[in-house]
């Protein structure tokens, strides 16, 4: 990599339509932002660029959904990712969102740069069409049985269960997403790039040039280019998306796929004027981390796209990474089945460092992997607290002790203290050759084994007793053990940045980059350090079983929205029924009862009178939102004393898949007293 001056580095586009979680941070964000620190730490010229991807149908479906614009969603959750890439330390220069209008400008004009140079064909041809919803079907807008693997919930894009690319008529008994109904074909027309004209020189480029990629993307790549590459359509028929500049293109829009990448580009534009050096020098490396979801795509369309364009530089490598799964499943927004980063930080306040290492730890980089808690409970409080905190700790509060901070004079060096220190230097070159080479796994793992070491050595040279009896001696064990102290916050930086900041602070050595590490006169005789508090603490069981009841609530709350509804109970007769007498009403007061968990005591207005009613629901709402809310109200149930109150009634209640309590209502507010018949 020496023949390069600067790395632009770009991360996957998250999409917009829901929070990020730890399989995002695992596999794209994490690995990203340790290399990229690493790089700032070495003084090379590194940009880092990322964004939210807000474009394409899930978005669509979901602003139809909850009766909103596109536009909310993405404004929505453009704001919780960013803010959680924010708490967590991931160091992009620029976050941006594709919806942004230096984008639309830049993809429009890549798009006709492409255009000009012939560099698209036009095809009209029969595309599935909703006649309910008079409109053309479009990537997740049908779904239907995959043809390779018979997942019978595929995408007319994708198969999320085999993960193969699909077009839409390779579906098997097609339908809407947005009816329900069978589509029928109607003919549109449609840009297409003919990634087949693309595929000599990109069999060349990856396969002969690039045999250095790590073997799944290089793998999957070869499967593709083995398949034969196809035209591949880059506009849609949709209303949301950035309009194809040409003319004879109204009412369609770029593929999501063709204008997301484009996003690097554009937020790149609007960090610098400068940015074209990042995108265009052929002195400038390109690197891109994503998940292995997207290698198809950063592999081979976009390189096309930017090849066919003409000014652009194409990746030098593309390291992605496999899926990380949760508890044993696969991690999924619509499941709920996901550790959110807003919802971690919330029950683990100021333990970014903590997850960022569990995950570097388990990274699926080779193969899929597992994230449990009880992994994460014992990294934190095995590794982190153990053996990283444990010697710093000892380390800077025996300095503190023995020399009030200042950094002892050491005398004559043992064969031991010299063979540690040298190990100072062999670990460096360890951490590095393994970031070199995108494997942050084994880089972690040997970075910690620096903090092994240094405990290993106190243990060994025990200056807590040697104090007494050789108190010269002890300067020199001291000396060692904090020049180890230092270079950990060299070494560790990359991966725990918050608390290697703090660790810089307490040693006095903020200036120091990446050049220092192997050295063992970082902390000369003299310079005062201070002790700190604890860096890492522990967490606790109770900790951990309370994320686990959360996943098992998820689940029960999974598996009740698809169970079958309870049997139904035994006949009764009509005369039995009408027995019965229920009144739509509204509550007036409501007040929770005294000492209990579950009751409120409500005031209600049931047409008949104003009464009080004793209702089992204080755990589902607040008494402060229950006032005006219309209800249903069995109102010739006998009287009952519930806590001393008399209750004249029975307010009706469903409950959802999560055992939440929902009040039966009547669809439009009507006169309190009408009979439920
Ligand atoms: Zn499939």
């Amino acid at each position: 990599m020496s023949n390069f001056k600067r790395t632009t580095v770009t991360s996957a586009l998250p999409y917009a339509n829901g929070p990020v979680h730890i399989g995002h941070l695992a596999g794209v964000y994490v690995p990203a932002d340790i290399y990229v620190r690493y790089l700032r730490l070495k003084g090379e010229e590194v940009l880092f660029i990322g964004g939210s991807d807000e474009h394409g149908v899930p978005i669509t479906i979901k602003a139809k959904k909850e009766g909103v614009t596109p536009q909310d969603i993405v404004d929505r959750y453009h704001g919780i990712i960013k803010k959680s890439f924010e708490d967590f330390g991931i160091s992009f220069d620029i976050y941006s969102r594709t919806t942004s209008k230096t984008h639309k400008e830049l993809a429009s004009e890549i798009f006709k740069t492409i255009e000009g140079k012939g560099g698209f064909i036009e095809k009209t041809n029969e595309q599935y069409y909703d006649e309910t919803a008079q409109q053309f079907l479009a990537d997740r807008y049908i779904t239907g049985k995959c043809p390779h693997c018979g997942n019978e919930n595929a995408y007319g894009d994708q198969c999320e269960a085999c993960g193969t690319s699909l077009n839409p008529t390779d579906l098997i008994n097609p339908k809407s997403a947005i009816s329900g109904s069978a589509p029928v074909m109607r003919e549109t027309k449609h840009w297409y790039l003919p990634l087949d004209q693309h595929e000599a020189w990109l069999r060349q480029w990856i396969l002969e040039d690039h045999k250095e990629w790590k073997p799944n993307v290089y793998g999957q790549c070869k499967s593709w280019l083995d398949m034969g590459l196809q035209p591949r359509a880059v506009s849609r028929d949709l209303d949301w998306g950035i309009p194809v500049p040409v003319a004879g293109a109204e009412g369609k829009v770029l593929y999501v796929w063709f204008d997301a990448p484009i996003g690097y580009i554009s937020a790149t534009r609007e960090l610098t004027p400068d940015w074209e050096k990042y995108w265009k020098d052929p002195e400038t490396r390109m690197i891109h981390f994503i998940g292995k979801d997207n290698i198809v795509f950063h592999c081979i369309i976009f390189p096309a796209m930017l090849k066919a364009e003409g000014s652009y530089i194409l990746p030098d490598n593309v390291p992605a990474n496999e899926f990380l799964n949760l508890e044993n499943e696969k991690i999924s927004t619509s499941r709920n089945w996901a550790v959110w980063l807003h919802e971690y930080l919330e029950d683990f306040p100021g333990k970014q460092d903590s997850l960022r290492y569990a995950l570097c730890a388990t990274a699926p980089e080779t193969k899929d992997n597992d994230f449990t808690w009880k992994d994460f409970q014992a990294r934190n409080n095995n590794e982190l607290v153990a053996i990283l905190g444990n010697f710093i700790n000892r380390t800077l509060v025996l300095t503190s002790n023995y020399y009030k901070g200042a950094v002892p004079t050491p005398g004559v060096m043992t064969d031991y203290d010299s063979e540690t220190v040298k190990s100072i230097m062999s670990c460096r070159e360890n951490v590095e050759s393994n970031l070199e080479a995108f494997r942050f796994r084994q880089a972690l793992a040997e970075a910690m084994n620096l903090a092994r070491l240094g405990n290993k050595y106190l243990a060994d040279t025990e200056p807590w007793k040697v104090v007494k009896t050789d108190p010269e001696r002890v300067k020199t064990i001291m000396y060692v053990s904090l020049q180890i102290t230092a270079n950990l916050a060299i070494l560790l930086e990359p991966f725990l940045p918050f608390s290697m900041d703090k660790l810089r602070g307490w040693l006095g050595i903020t200036g120091l980059n990446w050049d220092a590490a192997g050295r063992s006169d970082l902390l000369v005789p003299g310079h005062v350090v201070s002790s700190g508090e604890l860096m890492f603490t522990k967490v606790e069981d109770a900790e951990i079983g309370k994320q686990i009841q959360k996943l098992l609530d998820t689940k029960k709350a999974n598996e009740n929205a698809v169970a079958p509804a309870l049997p139904q109970k035994d006949d009764v007769s009509f005369e039995e029924f009408t027995r019965m007498d229920i009144r739509t009403a509204t509550i007036l007061e409501a007040e929770k009862v005294a000492k209990t968990t579950k009751l409120i005591k409500l005031k209600v207005d049931t047409g008949i009178d104003v009464r009080t009613i004793v209702s089992g629901i204080a755990e589902h709402f607040s008494a402060e939102e229950l006032p005006g809310k219309s209800i249903s109200v069995i109102v010739n149930l006998a009287p009952r004393s519930i806590k001393g109150i008399e209750s004249k009634g029975m307010v009706l209640l469903a409950e959802d898949e999560n055992g939440k309590l929902v009040f039966v209502t009547p669809e439009k507010k009507i006169k309190n007293g009408s009979p439920v018949k």
